[in-house]
């Protein structure tokens, strides 16, 4: 941290929308043109002294560079901590700590009938159709495939997995991922669309893209044509902080929406970031206010070069805590922890569920109420021997409820009770 205080000056600017004439910024093909790809022209936007320069470019010839004026427009280059720079930036811990990690952490490849396609689940399949990513994320699970030329998934490795698709009837759901799918030109993603679209037994098709985070401008009016016509399609996106909700992507959002479009997010949970309760909260409420639907929250892989983003699960739990009960049900998305071994996405929430009779479930809720909830046709006989008290008073009767006296709820209840107040 203290390395890039002293490196990202205090008075400089991003003069990025300067850099656009006339309507060029809202033009998703000159954001992508005018990608800032390496360390040494960052320069031209951040005040940055030259040996972190120096420590970026040698980053990059492991784990590239690309971000978007438009992403890099939304980071405050004062702030060394700012969440758009941490995730856009390369850093020396990426190469530090890079044998932490795996290549592949979730074996994807182990998983792979044909090339680029993971058939993990039966009734899904998840496609990489491009290697190309608007920006890189630091955080990135795929890493591995950042390869050097950006449209290195070919036609023939396209037509392998949809044949695949076509002969494996289980399959009712399919992903495309990457790489970033919207990163393709709207012509080739509507020729692997038709293709899927015609084969029986694909109930609906998924898209995992970021473009509506780092170049909103690319749900442009075509192709949202294109998925209007092979729709139901569900759009997956990841916003993992508040400050990517800004109204170009909330605009973005909209046109989905309104072309039949489903939105759901997937977040990572990212040290330095967003690994904070509150956090969380805000960037949750701000997504349904933009009629997104928090859909996952997930532990940070253990991928090689993400080492320093990683938490503790323990963090996600307590984030969960914060949430439930708290704020909006369905702004809270579900935490899961993807496992090594191929063992998928597995769940992971506060325990909620206290103890157990027969007779008996006790369970507490989000304010640390302790209560007894009576299984079905079971009469509970208040039992003559003294309990100790605790939760075996509630498992034998004896209490209904431990509730914690100062509990907003209650402080509510007493003041209705007295007539004080709501
Ligand atoms: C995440 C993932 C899916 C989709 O999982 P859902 O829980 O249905 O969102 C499918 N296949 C693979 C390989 C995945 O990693
Ligand atoms: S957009 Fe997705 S695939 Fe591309 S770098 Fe970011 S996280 Fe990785």
């Amino acid at each position: 941290m203290e390395e890039q205080q002293e490196t990202l000056g205090s008075q400089c600017e991003l003069p990025l929308k300067s850099i656009a004439k006339h309507d060029e910024w809202d033009n998703w093909q000159w954001q992508m043109r005018k990608r800032i790809v390496s360390a040494a022209s960052l320069q031209n936007y951040l005040h940055l002294d030259s040996r972190r320069i120096a420590e970026m470019t040698l980053v990059e010839e492991r784990f590239r560079t690309a971000i978007t004026p438009y992403y890099l427009s939304l980071a405050n280059p004062d702030d060394p901590n700012d969440p758009i720079l941490r995730q856009a930036l390369p850093e020396t811990r990426e190469l530090q700590m890079a044998d932490y990690g795996k290549a592949d952490p979730l074996s994807e490849e182990d998983d792979m009938p044909v090339p680029g396609l993971t058939h993990r689940y039966e009734d899904r399949a998840l496609l990489v159709v491009t290697n190309a990513c608007a920006m890189f994320c630091r955080h990135c699970t795929r890493k591995r495939i950042w390869h050097a030329s950006d449209a290195n998934v070919g036609e023939t490795s396209i037509s392998k997995m949809i044949n695949y698709i076509r002969r494996t009837p289980s399959i009712r759901d399919v992903i495309l991922s990457g790489g970033d799918p919207f990163t393709l030109p709207t012509w080739r993603l509507e020729h692997i669309l038709k293709r899927l679209r015609a084969i029986p037994h694909v109930e609906i098709i998924r898209i995992g893209t970021r473009t509506p985070v780092t170049v909103p401008m690319r749900i442009d009016k075509e192709l949202c044509e294109v998925l209007d016509r092979y729709g139901p399609i569900w759009v997956n996106t990841q916003f993992n902080h508040p400050n990517e909700i800004t109204e170009e992507a909330a605009a973005a959002v909209d046109r989905l929406i309104r072309h039949g479009v489903c939105v759901n997010n997937q977040s990572v949970l990212l040290r330095g970031i967003n690994d904070d309760p509150e956090i969380i909260k805000s960037l949750c409420r701000k997504l349904v206010r933009a009629k997104v639907r928090p859909y996952y929250l997930f532990q940070c892989d253990q991928v090689e070069g993400v080492e320093h983003f990683r938490t503790r699960v323990s963090k996600g739990i307590e984030i969960m805590e914060s949430l439930r009960g708290h704020t909006t049900g369905f702004s809270i998305p579900t935490f899961v922890v993807d496992g090594p071994e191929g063992t998928g996405k597995i769940p992971v929430m506060p325990n909620y569920l206290i103890s157990q009779s027969e007779q008996m479930s006790v369970l507490r809720n989000y304010e640390g109420v302790i209560v007894g909830y009576r299984e079905s046709g079971e009469r509970i006989e208040t039992q003559n021997h003294r309990t100790s008290g605790g939760v075996s008073a509630i498992l034998s009767g004896q209490m209904s409820a431990i509730t914690p006296y100062e509990s907003r709820r209650m402080i509510r209840r007493r003041l209705r009770a007295t007539g004080t107040g709501l």
